[in-house]
């Protein structure tokens, strides 16, 4: 056996779970099919030298106990960065601001809905603090499961009823219905309304009144729903990931893509690449969705049931990345550069949310695209005039396909849009990249380009993540897990589904050593 452990996908995920499978004194091996690790927490490099976030854009409510398992923070990734803040870009050019606990609007105004949406956005980070141990850890046990799970759950219980009798009654009562009602029902529609139905739908392919999507929301808005991006943008946090796993001894191997898992009586012993190399190994860690991995073993090493279920997950992503090179730092009107430093966002409303997404279920292109937008030069000159865009609700399903006339298109959209908010900006478009959902899931093998390797709502949360039978993130095949953002609790750069795999498979040889 040449090693303890070999991880499929030099993703942050994949990079995690290696790091705390070595720092448990395994010898750990990462194969990654890319010429760089990171997966979807990559850079594009323009020809003038700039350089823009190629699909993720900041770090999500990242952990401090994950940043501290991990060793990031010896890498650059500390945790404490200043979050970003939020502008919101409004058609009538009454445009909002969000810095720390101040809501106002951009020229200094106040915000009618102010105290309403402060006091809603409170009362819902309380309620996802509650979630917080639900989400980073593995998701409960149905039946059986040991006593430390059983004190977390009675102490998750306990933490609600300590929320107060109108508080728990509340939590109750909005943990799975719609974001649309939800804030519709404190505040009236905006730009600001919208803020919190985009948390909650981002990267997803489910409207704001879709049941469940206040849970989605919830989940964002763990610790404090910080968006970080550290000194030296997103690469910084592909290198912090990159570094850790190998300070902690995993060796990785880039450009090496799996092609097969090979197996022996019913377990996992090896895999083999595109080379026809074959590793052997004690164990396998996918961080690929689990079809995938599944078809990498053979079908037939699996139940016909786990196969038809694993089959059934909803998988069709809908965001976009569109990324800029400019010959100058966008202007938006009305907007200083200060409030344009953190993350821009375009929806009007949660009516502009739901309409935009009616399109994406017919498979059809946005008429107007839904942005959430970042310059990454205003915190970081180095990186030039460049702008990172993404769309929300873009179909991977494109009636028509995506063709490069399809391509053209949207890239025409994007650009419309955003003129209106900064005009001259098309004119100084030095090059575009646009990546639509196909073009992810060719890149990344995320199934259908999607965000979190799957939708993520309630039908395909916690106990139901990925499926029913390997949401403790065992496959049926012994010496077989999956550690990707397929896994509880789902995508956004958390490393805790990485996290969580590695600590089960290190609990499991825990057991076995004890029994
Ligand atoms: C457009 C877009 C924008 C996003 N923006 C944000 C954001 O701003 N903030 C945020 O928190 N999240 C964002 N996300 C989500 C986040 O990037 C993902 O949820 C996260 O990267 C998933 O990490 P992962 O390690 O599980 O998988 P991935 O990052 O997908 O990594 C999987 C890795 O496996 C490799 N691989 C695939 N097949 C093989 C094979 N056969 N052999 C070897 N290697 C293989 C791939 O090359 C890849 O490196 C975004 C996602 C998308 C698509």
């Amino acid at each position: 056996m040449q090693y303890d452990t070999i991880v499929i996908g030099g993703g942050h995920n994949g990079l995690a779970a290696a790091t705390l499978l070595a720092k448990a004194g395994q010898s750990v091996l990462v194969l990654e099919k890319g010429a760089q690790p990171g997966g979807a927490v990559g850079v594009t490099r323009f020809k003038d030298g700039g350089s823009v976030p190629r699909y993720a854009h900041s770090t999500i409510a990242l952990g401090r106990q994950e940043i501290s398992d991990l060793g990031l923070s010896r890498h650059g990734l500390t945790g404490r960065e200043a979050p970003l803040s939020t502008l919101l870009l409004s058609d009538d050019g009454r445009h909002v601001y969000l810095d720390g606990p101040s809501v106002a609007y951009a020229d200094g105004a106040a915000h009618p809905d102010a105290a309403g949406f402060t006091a809603l956005r409170d009362r819902l980070s309380r309620f996802a603090d509650k979630l917080a141990p639900l989400v980073a850890a593995p998701p409960p046990q149905l039946e059986g499961g040991d006593w430390r799970e059983i004190v977390g759950l009675a102490g998750l219980a306990f933490g609600i009823r300590r929320l107060g009798a109108v508080d728990s009654r509340e939590f109750m009562r909005v943990l799975l219905s719609n974001v649309y009602d939800t804030v519709l029902d404190e505040m009236d529609d905006s730009p600001l309304a919208a803020l919190l139905g985009v948390d909650a739908v981002l990267g997803g392919r489910q409207g704001p009144r879709a049941p469940g999507t206040v849970l989605t929301l919830l989940q964002r808005l763990r610790n404090g729903g910080n968006r970080i991006v550290p000194k030296g943008g997103m690469a910084t946090v592909v290198d912090a990931f990159a570094e850790a796993a190998s300070a902690a001894g995993v060796t990785i191997r880039c450009k090496t893509g799996v092609t097969a898992i090979l197996t022996e009586d019913d377990r996992a012993t090896g895999v083999e690449t595109e080379e026809g190399e074959r590793i052997t190994c004690g164990r396998v860690l996918s961080s690929l969705d689990p079809m995938t991995t599944i078809r990498l073993t053979g079908i037939g090493q699996f139940d016909a049931e786990d196969v038809r279920r694993v089959r059934n997950i909803r998988t069709r992503g809908a965001a976009a990345k569109v990324n800029l090179s400019l010959s100058a730092m966008p202007s938006f009107t009305g907007v200083s550069d200060k409030q344009a430093s953190g993350r821009i966002l375009t929806a009007q409303g949660l009516g502009d949310l739901e309409l935009t997404y009616n399109a994406v279920k017919y498979g059809e292109m946005p008429e107007t695209p839904i942005m959430e937008i970042v310059l990454p030069g205003r915190r970081d000159a180095e990186m030039g005039a460049t702008l990172s865009a993404i769309v929300q609700y873009v179909p991977y399903d494109l009636q028509g396909g995506w063709t490069d006339s399809a391509k053209k298109t949207l890239e025409s959209k994007v650009l419309d849009r955003l003129e209106g908010f900064a005009p001259g900006l098309t004119a100084s478009v030095q090059e575009a990249e646009v990546l639509t959902p196909v073009d992810i899931e060719t890149e990344t093998g995320a199934p259908g380009g999607h965000w979190h390797h799957g939708e993520l709502i309630a039908d395909q949360m916690l106990m139901l993540r990925p499926v029913p039978g390997m949401d403790r993130y065992e496959m049926p095949v012994s010496g077989m897990y999956l550690c990707g953002a397929s896994t509880h609790p789902g995508g956004d750069v958390t490393g805790l589904p990485g996290c969580n795999a590695a600590r089960q498979v290190l609990k499991g040889l825990k057991k076995r050593a004890a029994a």
